[in-house]
């Protein structure tokens, strides 16, 4: 008797804690669920500007998009690889049209996409 009123008393601490932990792991979702739905509803999935985001794994440099850009925002450095001056950039979406791999993308494509967004 003695022994399950002890085996009893340490695993409430345990079970505690596992409520604890469910009920504001559900909590944060709901939150995080609610917050998508206003995002959506006022559309606001697609980010403010639309600089394109480099893969520099996938970059051939082939200069490409340094000569297609209008606004001389892209440069490719020696140590650095494809660089863009987002101060220049005005997010016109030659260079990502141009790329002849797939390196250069419309920022916030990748993630749109995993909403549900369309790719180009
Ligand atoms: S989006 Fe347009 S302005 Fe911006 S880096 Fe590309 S080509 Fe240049
Ligand atoms: S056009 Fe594409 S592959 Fe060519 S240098 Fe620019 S980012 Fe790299």
């Amino acid at each position: 008797m003695t022994q399950n009123l002890l085996t009893y008393l340490y695993l409430l601490p345990v079970a505690a804690i596992i409520v604890w932990y469910m009920r504001r792991h559900n909590r944060l979702e709901r939150e995080s669920l609610h917050a998508l739905k206003v995002a959506t509803e006022a559309g606001m999935l697609e980010p403010p500007t639309l600089h394109p985001e480099i893969d520099p794994t996938v970059c051939i440099g082939c200069k490409s998009c340094v000569v297609a850009c209008p606004r001389h925002a892209i440069r490719l450095d020696k140590k650095r690889g494809i660089i863009i001056d987002r101060a220049k950039c005005q997010a016109c979406g030659t260079c990502t049209d141009e790329c002849p791999s797939t390196a250069l993308k419309k920022f916030g494509e990748s993630w749109s996409n995993l909403f549900g967004g369309k790719k180009e």
